[in-house]
């Protein structure tokens, strides 16, 4: 199978994309990505000399890009995105240009092409926040950020070229992803390198906000499981089974690092911070077989030693971004 993978540079794109080619020889994947400050060329590195790897940087905003790699693909699978909603809050600009006219674009080129599947990864922020029992894929969506909010609009659109086009689209909304190579702007790596540097952790208000971990390894492979699997034109959950408040969460990180409480500093709480994700991702277990494998506690602690090995990798990330 032919694959383009969109945003393959990134923290979950270049997890696919490392776990698909080292474990099948005769797989074929071409990486588009326009290499923005989270992409990561040397993300692919440990799969750079495999015969079925081709990496071409591109925007999927750009129509003619996207064209020329769109052409012979038996599938897509969709990351690229900003990703991070502390800057959508910033400026939406290119939220909705990345992932709602970027995702039209690929859509067009993928029903011009015939593309036989297109797998659009997209995350559980859209339903907005639920205060007791967990989302299941015929929840409404209710974003409250730009981020979710162009996400939101981007599997709607994904979903319309199925009804409208025939396409052969499936949608994966999965909770928040932790593990190696994540860009150190968000939550978990963030905390640890500051941490590992001996500085303070920013908490955002009381720290109650609660969010569902999934290992970033089992995300992918719940993507895999759909993009084979997956029934057209529906939605797919891909939790991890553990959910935490910020402020446990940052326990956990003290703790595993042997920092105290003094080194965490509560700031002013983000503007429309959801309170709790939750989803419920029975469909996934019972139709495809999908079981998170990483367990919580030793997945972090797996996590936090990449950091403190890849020094190399996160430091210039860290100098290039403005600190936040
Ligand atoms: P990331 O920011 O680490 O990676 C995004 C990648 O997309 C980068 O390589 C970047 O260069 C590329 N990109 C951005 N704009 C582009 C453009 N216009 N053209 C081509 N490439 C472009 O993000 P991530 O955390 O790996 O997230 C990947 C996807 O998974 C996103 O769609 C995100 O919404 C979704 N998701 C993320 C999480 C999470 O916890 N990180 C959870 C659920 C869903």
């Amino acid at each position: 199978m032919r694959i383009l993978v969109t945003g393959g540079a990134g923290f979950i794109g270049s997890e696919y994309i490392r776990q698909r080619l080292t474990s099948d020889p005769t797989a074929r994947i071409t990486v588009l990505d326009k290499l923005t400050y989270s992409g990561v060329e040397a993300n692919l590195a440990p799969i750079a000399d495999h015969p079925g790897y081709r990496f071409v940087r591109g925007d999927i905003c750009d129509h003619d890009a996207v064209d020329h790699v769109m052409a012979g693909q038996d599938a897509v699978v969709h990351f690229a995105a900003e990703s991070h909603v502390d800057r959508s809050i910033e400026g939406a600009g290119p939220f909705v240009r990345t992932n709602v006219m970027g995702t039209q674009v690929l859509l067009d080129a993928a029903a011009r092409h015939r593309v036989g599947r297109f797998v659009h990864v997209s995350t559980d922020e859209v339903y907005g926040s639920i205060s007791e029992g967990s989302w299941t894929e015929d929840c409404p969506t209710a974003p409250n950020s730009p981020y979710s909010a162009s996400k939101a609009g981007s599997d709607l659109l994904a979903l319309a070229y199925h009804r409208t086009h025939g396409l052969d689209v499936v949608v994966t909304r999965c909770s928040n992803n932790y593990g190696p190579y994540q860009f150190p702007e968000k939550l978990i790596p963030l905390f640890i390198t500051n941490l590992l540097d001996g500085k303070a952790v920013a908490l955002y208000g009381d720290g109650r906000n609660v969010r569902d971990w999934v290992h970033v390894s089992d995300h992918c492979r719940g993507i895999d499981l759909v993009l084979h699997g997956g029934r057209a034109g529906e939605i797919y959950h891909i939790g991890g089974g553990t959910e935490l408040s910020n402020h446990k969460l940052t326990g956990l990180l003290l703790d595993a690092v042997g920092a105290d409480w003094e080194r965490v500093v509560y700031v002013e709480d983000r503007k429309g911070h959801d309170l709790r994700y939750s989803l419920d991702d029975s469909k996934i277990r019972e139709r495809l077989g999908y079981a998170p494998q990483t367990d919580f506690v030793e997945g972090l602690a797996a996590t936090i030693a990449w950091y403190r090995e890849h020094r190399s990798w996160w430091e210039p990330l860290k100098a290039r971004v403005e600190p936040r």
